[in-house]
């Protein structure tokens, strides 16, 4: 990925409006508080004297809050290092355990994690299929049923795409797979916080604390109670041995922090309806352009909106927004900067030129109506104004 430095807004007065919440979110006050918590709790949790009692205790605790969100028991909660490594720690840790022996099943549309994490197992020895979805943009439980091998020990699906915010039907797949003697693995990392995860039956789930309004570099991986995972980190025996190092106290806090937070908004499901409004308010006022396409249709995310602009380059489109203050993305945020088109958007047999069109809007907590419209206004206006640019160029001979 090849970065920039910011570009303020042309108008400096400007308010910044944020709409990329699935590449990571602000970190939350009840976070931040946390947080600071964390830092003051010096002692190491696995000491006896008092200051390490403290931390232990309040450790303890965090697992209990992280646990409710994500369903399950305590002692089913692993910390990680984000939602990458608790992915990796999903795939490896179960085919380690198992001598690198069996069959994975996943998606074409999983995020690079769970693809370049099966590519590696792979090359140890593990088969791997990797189904492609159907053009909206869903998995097909029917395909995975058609995959599954008496040695498949593993099916790894997302709850929903990073991308496209499209909903896969894991339930669906997970009681498949579980019918199979498979194991399930979910990605709830762009879910967790935003839809119920907590009652899916699946055997992991991975989690990111940076996606529902906690700190970066902090997640975790719910194990099912009795699962032997093989650890990736070996040392001491944290995390119940799943994951040894002394834990990042802060870190962990903060993502419990924002997992009460997320519990309460899930309870009263206002957050979901207050977006499903504002979803509906981009797409209306961008419906004034032609020729562009939605790459996804139900069921689909109320937060996330990704939309292909004919004739427009998106990069080109994000960074004329960006200068206005509005920050959207161009497939997922590991993709900006990048030349190659999403793999999520190409597997969905959208074209090239359209996956290079698409940008992706994503919303969160303290986006409001204002905000859609502003987004509404300069998206309009930019890409009619790209487009008038196009056709000169091309005339001139320019690229
Ligand atoms: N899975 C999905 C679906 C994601 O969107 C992301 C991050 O963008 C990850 C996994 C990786 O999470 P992290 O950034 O915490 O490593």
């Amino acid at each position: 990925m090849t970065t920039r430095p910011p570009v303020p807004p042309e108008d400096p007065g400007a308010a910044l409006v944020y709409l990329d919440h699935a590449a990571t979110t602000p970190l939350c006050g009840p976070a931040e508080a946390a947080i600071q918590r964390g830092l003051g709790l010096y002692g190491n949790p696995s000491s006896r004297h008092g200051a390490g009692l403290a931390a232990h205790d309040a450790l303890a605790e965090a697992r209990e809050q992280v646990a409710v969100l994500l369903g399950g028991t305590p002692a089913e909660v692993v910390f990680t290092g984000g939602g990458s490594e608790a992915i990796n720690l999903a795939l490896q840790g179960t085919f380690a355990e198992r001598g690198w022996r069996g069959h994975l099943v996943t998606t074409a549309i999983e995020h690079s994690a769970v693809l370049e994490c099966a590519a590696a197992l792979n090359r140890r020895g593990v088969a791997v299929t990797v189904l492609a979805p159907e053009p909206s943009g869903h998995v097909d439980p029917a395909r995975v049923a058609a995959a599954l091998r008496p040695d498949t020990v593993l099916v790894s699906v997302m709850h929903a795409n990073n991308e496209t915010g499209a909903i896969q039907p894991v339930a669906e797949i997970t009681d498949l797979a579980h019918a199979a003697g498979a194991l399930v693995h979910v990605d709830a990392v762009q879910t967790a916080g935003k839809l119920p995860v907590d009652e899916l039956a699946a055997d992991l789930l991975s989690v990111s604390a940076h996606k529902f309004g906690g700190p970066k570099g902090v997640g975790a991986l719910r194990v099912a109670d009795g699962l032997v995972i093989e650890s990736l980190i070996h040392g001491g025996g944290q995390e119940s041995g799943r994951r040894a190092g002394t834990e990042n106290l802060p870190g962990v806090l903060g993502m419990a922090g924002a997992a009460a937070v997320a519990v309460d908004a899930l309870r009263n499901d206002l957050a979901r309806a207050a977006r499903r409004r504002l979803r509906k308010r981009l797409i209306d006022g961008l419906g004034v352009l032609d020729d562009i396409l939605l790459t996804t249709t139900d069921p689909v995310m109320p937060e996330t909106v990704s939309v292909s602009f004919g004739g427009v380059r998106a990069d080109t489109l994000a960074d004329v927004l960006d200068m206005r203050g509005i920050c959207v993305s161009t497939g997922s945020a590991c993709h900006a900067g990048q030349d190659s088109p999403s793999h999520v958007l190409t597997a969905m047999g959208i074209s090239l030129e359209q996956a290079k069109a698409t940008v992706r809007f994503s919303f969160g907590h303290g986006t409001t109506a204002d905000h859609v419209d502003l987004a509404v206004e300069a998206t309009v206006a930019a890409v009619e104004q790209l487009r008038d640019v196009r056709p000169f160029m091309a005339a001139s001979g320019g690229n």
